[in-house]
C-alpha cells in the first residue's frame, strides 16, 4: 500500500509561518495526524488530496454536501447568478421563493425569521427571539449537545475526563475557547432526562427563556432520543412558558425534507437549520412559530441572504424534493450499516448503528442504546473507531474523523458502498 501525503506535510509547514497553528478550524486536522490533508477538488461522492490520492466520501464536509460535489443542478444554478451578481444590499426575488418553500415544508415554520451564514449565528438569533418573547434570560442546554462557536453555545459540549463534567445534579459549566466570557445565564441539563429537566423548570423557570437542543445528539457519538423523550419537553415548555428551540442544523435537510421534527413528530416553537439547507454554500436560517418568531427581528449582515447562497440553497432543496430521494439515501444508508453490523459480529466487536434519511452512523465498544453524553463517554471504543477511520483513510475512504456519524451524498454509490464495506472488513481485522 502506497499512501503518501507529502504535499500535505509541506503545506503545513508553509501555513505554520503565516496562519496561527497552521489551520483555521480545529476540525480540519484528524486526531491521530500531525498534519491536516489538502484537499484540492471534489467530484461526486468523491474527494482528491493535492498528493493526488482520491477519497469515497462520508464526512461531506460534516454535513452540508447533501447532494455531493459538483452536483449538475447545483453548479447550474450557482453558475447563472454568478453571472448576474452575487451581493447586493437587497432582497431578490429568488429569496421570497426561498422562504415560501421553508414555510410549506417545515412543521413549525409559519415565518422564516431571517437568513444568516452559520449555524452559529442562527442560534445565537433564535436565543435573542426567545429573550424577546419571554422577556427572561436564562437558557436551558443539553450537556454534549453543540449549537455553535459563539460564547453563550460553546459550553460542555464535551469533556477531556469524565470527572471534569462534575455531578448529574450541579454539572459543571466546561467553557471550550481562551477568552470565553463566563456562561451565567446558562443552565446545563441531562439528555432523555425528563425528571431532571422538570426539576430544573420548576425551580428556575421563572428565569428561562428557551430550551436548545439537538433532538438527535449528533455531535456526541450520535445518542437518541428515547421514545417520549421530545414529547415530554413540548408538555414541560408548554407547562413553564419555555420556548423550545430545535436545533437542525444537522439534521435539517438531512434526515428528511422536514428534518428531526418531521421524523419525530414533535414541534417546536423554533428551530433553527445551516450545513445541508445550502447543499455547501453557508445559508442558515431561524424559522418559527408565527407569535414567537415575530418577537424580534434581526438582524443585519453584509452577508446575509445573498444571491449566491440563495440559489444555491433553491436548487439544493428542489433537488431534494425529487421524489424518492431521502428513500434511496436512507437505502445506500441502511445497506451501510447493515454491512457494518455483519462485519463487526465477525470480528467480535460491540456495535450500535442507525441509518436516518442520509446520515448513518455506528458507535463502537457497545450494542447498548446510549442514553446521554456521560453514558456514551464511558462506554464508547473511540480509540478502536479512530484506528478504523485512520486505516481507511489510508485506503482511500473518508470517514468522520471525529465521530461515528457518517453521511451518504445523492451521488453516493452501490460500488462504493460494496468497496467501502471491504476496506472496513480489511481495516478492521487489523485494529481489533
Ligand atoms: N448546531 C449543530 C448541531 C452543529 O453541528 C453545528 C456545527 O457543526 C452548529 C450548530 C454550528 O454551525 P456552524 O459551524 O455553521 O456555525
Amino acid at each position: 500500500m502506497t499512501y503518501k501525503t507529502d504535499k500535505s506535510k509541506e503545506l503545513f509547514q508553509q501555513a505554520q509561518r503565516c496562519l496561527v497553528g497552521g489551520i483555521s478550524s480545529s476540525f480540519h486536522k484528524a486526531p491521530w495526524n500531525d498534519y491536516p490533508i489538502y484537499m484540492d477538488h471534489g467530484e461526486g461522492a468523491r474527494v482528491f488530496d493535492v498528493d493526488g490520492n482520491s477519497y469515497i466520501d462520508y464526512l461531506n464536509a460534516f454535513g452540508p454536501n447533501i447532494l455531493g460535489y459538483v452536483h449538475p443542478a447545483l453548479t447550474e444554478a450557482v453558475e447563472k447568478q454568478l453571472k448576474k451578481a452575487t451581493l447586493m444590499a437587497a432582497p431578490n426575488a429568488d429569496l421570497v421563493k426561498l422562504a415560501n418553500k421553508l414555510v410549506d415544508i417545515i412543521p413549525c415554520a409559519d415565518k422564516v425569521s431571517a437568513f444568516m451564514s452559520s449555524g452559529s449565528e442562527a442560534n445565537m438569533h433564535a436565543i435573542r427571539v426567545a429573550r424577546a418573547y419571554t422577556g427572561k434570560k436564562k437558557i436551558v442546554k443539553i450537556e454534549g449537545c453543540y449549537h455553535g462557536s459563539m460564547d453563550e453555545e460553546k459550553v460542555s459540549c464535551d469533556a477531556e475526563k469524565l470527572e471534569a463534567l462534575g455531578s448529574r445534579e450541579h454539572p459543571n459549566k466546561i467553557k471550550h475557547i481562551k477568552g470565553q466570557k463566563d456562561p451565567d445565564d446558562i443552565i446545563i441539563a441531562m439528555f432523555n432526562d425528563l425528571d431532571n429537566i422538570e426539576h430544573i423548570f420548576k425551580t428556575q423557570g421563572d428565569d428561562i427563556a428557551c430550551m436548545i437542543l439537538e433532538t438527535i445528539m449528533a455531535n456526541a457519538d450520535p445518542i437518541y432520543p428515547k421514545p417520549g423523550f421530545l414529547e415530554g419537553l413540548r408538555k414541560l415548555c408548554d407547562e413553564y412558558k419555555v420556548v423550545l428551540i430545535f436545533d437542525e442544523v444537522i439534521t435539517g435537510f438531512r434526515l428528511g425534507l422536514q428534518g428531526a421534527q418531521g421524523c419525530f413528530g414533535v414541534t417546536p416553537d423554533l428551530a433553527t437549520f445551516g450545513k445541508a439547507i445550502g447543499g455547501g454554500y453557508p445559508i442558515s436560517c431561524v424559522v418559527g412559530r408565527e407569535e414567537v418568531v415575530t418577537a424580534a427581528t434581526v438582524a443585519s449582515g453584509t452577508f446575509a441572504a445573498n444571491a449566491l447562497c440563495v440559489a444555491a440553497a433553491l436548487a439544493t432543496i428542489e433537488t431534494c424534493q425529487q421524489p424518492d430521494f431521502y428513500e434511496n439515501l436512507e437505502r445506500m444508508s441502511k445497506k451501510m450499516i447493515d454491512g457494518i453490523e455483519e462485519i463487526c459480529a465477525k470480528h467480535g466487536v460491540k456495535v450500535n448503528t442507525k441509518a436516518i434519511g442520509g446520515m448513518w452512523t455506528m458507535i463502537l465498544g457497545t450494542d447498548e442504546e446510549l442514553t446521554d453524553y456521560r453514558d456514551h463517554y464511558s462506554k464508547v471504543d473511540s480509540k478502536l473507531y479512530t484506528r478504523l477511520v485512520q486505516g481507511c483513510m489510508e485506503r482511500g475512504i473518508r470517514l468522520n474523523p471525529w465521530r461515528g456519524r457518517n453521511y451518504m451524498c445523492a451521488q453516493s454509490t452501490d460500488d462504493d458502498i460494496d468497496y467501502t464495506l471491504r476496506v472496513i472488513d480489511e481495516v478492521m481485522a487489523a485494529a481489533v
